[in-house]
C-alpha cells in the first residue's frame, strides 16, 4: 500500500514518516497518526478514494494488522469502520432472508 500512497497527489507525500510512525509506540504513535489524520480530512483531495483503497485492500484486518493513516482514520478506526460495515451487511442479509 505505500507504493500506492507514493503516486497519490496528496499531502502525504511531503512527509511519509508522520502517516507510518514506525520508530514510535503506544500514545506517541497514536499522536504522530492523529496529526497526520487531521491533514487528511482537512486538505487532501482524494481522501475518499484513498479510505476506499486502504479498506478493501486491508479487508476484515483487526487494528493491530493495519498500519499508518489512509483516508484520514488511524488502523483502530479503519477496523472499527469494516466491523461496523460487516455488521450493517449482516443486519441487510438477515432483513432481505426474512422478508
Ligand atoms: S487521505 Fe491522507 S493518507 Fe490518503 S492520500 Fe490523502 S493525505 Fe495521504
Amino acid at each position: 500500500m505505500n507504493r500506492l500512497i507514493k503516486r497519490m497527489p496528496a499531502p502525504c507525500q511531503l512527509n511519509p514518516d508522520a502517516w507510518f510512525p514506525e520508530g514510535a509506540t503506544g500514545q506517541v504513535a497514536l499522536g504522530q497518526m492523529k496529526s497526520a489524520a487531521a491533514v487528511c480530512n482537512s486538505t487532501c483531495t482524494i481522501r475518499a478514494t484513498c479510505l476506499a483503497v486502504a479498506m478493501r485492500a486491508e479487508g476484515t484486518a483487526d487494528g493491530k494488522n493495519r498500519h499508518g493513516v489512509f483516508g484520514g482514520l488511524t488502523p483502530t478506526e479503519r477496523a472499527k469502520l469494516a466491523e461496523r460495515r460487516r455488521q450493517a451487511v449482516a443486519r441487510a442479509v438477515e432483513q432481505a432472508l426474512a422478508a
